[in-house]
């Protein structure tokens, strides 16, 4: 049998009592290791989290929570080689994708890191000014933000083992609230290893990070009034936890970042070879390939003028036939592998059900596989699709979790922008032109279905960070279907993590504060 990761709680390693689920490696198909929460004391283990490590972070300033980000930071860098080999294992994803994952979590600790030093020697924050609350303006009322005296509790998808953790603990433990996480089962090793590094190396105060791997069973149960939870994940899931009972008998706090059918959107007046087209197409492929599009940033649908429906299908088309998919290993493949057999599965029914709604303009889900056995790898070429009835609900629903996108024409803006709000709240839309007002008037006609509007034009060509690219100082979630959920966006996340509180007083105790 292959090793059991242990689970991390109660300030000591424990193992699950059960047999454990299998981690696969998904484009050579062995076993990796093991994880089980079984027979796991939760609430124990909570409140272990809740008293230990809360009353030692609460005890520290944000500068010196913010010096232990960094210590974390360092602790990450040091072992990065070995989370790439995780990552290419048990996720089957190529370097430039791990890179994503890996380097981005330890871009977003440095982020946070830095805000704490600029926040300085304090424990709580003021939320705006004093305000009189009569004609005398000794009695004034002071908001103040207070860390929660709770645990934070993650529960995350399996797409950014290594991200998804620490883009929600640096906020949470730069906040002084301690980190309970639960990763996906199917790439928990990067979680978990990250974890026991940052736990081997003293660099946080027993009970701040706490990591269960394996099943959710008992951990919403284990949640207390004062405890937050971020869940990342599919919309199904959000709503069992969204109904669960003690969530809602407790009013505990709850982010969801769910599923979402983000857009790609070209205004009108662009060329075929102007430079606005060619960054568009260009944006449109590398979200359709990363992490095999595996991202819940990842451009599901691409609106185009009608004039260049064609020309738009031959130049994605063009340049999706480069895309070398299979082994990671392999120097010369661009694409790995997806998750799983079960994500595989499911790529292949979301192809199936598209293609009874729209025509296949590209092809790439029976191309050879580079240094991989077919039968056994869960790789798959990219797919675009195209229809003109744009009034096609399935289309503006259906989130392949694969390399997958649907080109979708449309006649004038205000038609193109209505067709992208079809997607009822989305985490990311991008728009590409070269006329500035334009692009601005767009930009703000659909922020508020969209918590992210990423504006290419031809002058940050070289500068924008892209469609997908999830930076810590701009928002990360957004409404409706993608879940309502908000985190990052530089200091608003630690938003989440704080209570807020009125404090009515005379004006010499506020000073005093
Ligand atoms: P999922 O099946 O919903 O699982 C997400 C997490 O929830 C896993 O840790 C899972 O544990 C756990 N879980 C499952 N059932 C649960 C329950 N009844 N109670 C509590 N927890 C439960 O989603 P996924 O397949 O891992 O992720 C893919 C989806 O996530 C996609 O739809 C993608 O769009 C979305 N996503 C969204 C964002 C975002 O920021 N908006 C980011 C990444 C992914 P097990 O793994 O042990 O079952």
């Amino acid at each position: 049998m292959t090793e059991l990761l242990s689970n991390y709680l109660a300030g000591r390693w424990q193992n699950g009592t059960g047999v454990g689920a299998e981690l696969y490696d998904p484009v050579l198909g062995n076993e990796l290791v093991r994880v089980d929460a079984t027979g796991l004391d939760l609430a124990a283990g909570f409140d272990y989290a809740r008293r230990q490590g809360g009353q030692s972070l609460r005890a520290m300033t944000y500068r010196e929570r913010g010096v232990m980000l960094s210590a974390v930071g360092k602790v990450l860098q040091a072992h990065r080689d070995t989370y790439y080999e995780i990552s290419t294992a048990n996720s089957g994803t190529v370097k430039n994708d791990t890179a994503v994952d890996v380097d981005g979590a330890i871009y977003t600790l440095g982020t946070y890191a830095k805000l704490g030093e600029s926040l300085g020697d304090r424990r709580f924050l003021l939320d705006g000014e004093a305000v009189r609350l009569g004609k005398d303006p000794l009695f004034q009322s002071q908001h103040v933000l207070t860390p929660t005296r709770g645990i934070a509790l993650f529960i995350n998808a399996f797409n950014f083992p290594a991200w998804g953790l620490w883009e929600k603990a640096a906020p949470a433990l730069l906040s002084g609230v301690p980190v309970i996480v639960k990763p996906a089962t199917a790439t928990a090793w990067l979680t978990q290893r990250m974890v026991k590094d940052v736990v081997d190396a003293g660099v946080l105060p027993a009970g701040a990070l706490s990591v269960v791997c394996g099943s959710p069973s008992g951990l919403l149960d284990a949640l207390q009034p004062f405890d937050v939870l971020s869940f990342t994940g599919s919309a199904d899931t959000a709503e069992k936890i969204r109904a669960h009972n003690v969530v809602a008998r407790n009013s505990v706090r709850v982010n969801i970042e769910a599923d979402s059918v983000n857009s790609a959107l070209l205004l009108p007046g662009e060329a075929h070879d102007s430079p606005a087209f060619e960054l568009f197409v260009k944006e449109v492929v590398r979200e359709m390939t990363v992490k095999s599009g595996q991202k819940c940033t990842a451009i599901r649908r691409v609106f185009v003028p009608e004039v260049l429906y064609d020309a738009a299908a031959q130049a994605i088309s063009a340049k999706l036939a480069k895309t070398t998919v299979g082994n990671p290993r392999n120097e010369a493949v661009r694409m790995g592998a997806l998750v799983n057999r079960s994500q595989l599965a499911s790529v292949r029914e979301g192809l199936a059900s598209l293609s009874t709604q729209a025509d296949v303009l590209f092809d790439g889900s029976k191309a050879a596989l580079v240094d991989a056995d077919p039968s056994v790898a869960c790789c798959v070429g990219p797919t675009l699709f195209g229809t003109r009835n744009t009034d096609n609900s399935v289309i503006h629903r259906t989130e392949v979790f694969g390399p997958v996108a649907t080109l979708l024409p449309y006649k004038e803006t205000s038609q193109g922008l209505n067709l992208v709000r079809r997607g009822e709240g989305s985490l990311v839309v991008s728009i590409y032109g070269s006329d500035h007002p334009s692009l601005g008037q767009a930009a703000l006609e659909l922020a508020d279905s969209h918590g992210r509007v990423h504006v290419v034009s031809p002058d940050v060509a070289q500068l924008h960070t892209g469609h997908g690219n999830v930076m810590p100082q701009s928002l990360h979630g957004g409404p409706g279907r993608a879940g309502g959920g908000e985190e990052l966006g530089g200091q608003r996340a630690m938003n989440f993590y704080h209570r807020r509180s009125a404090i009515q007083a005379s004006t010499a105790v506020l000073g005093s504060l």
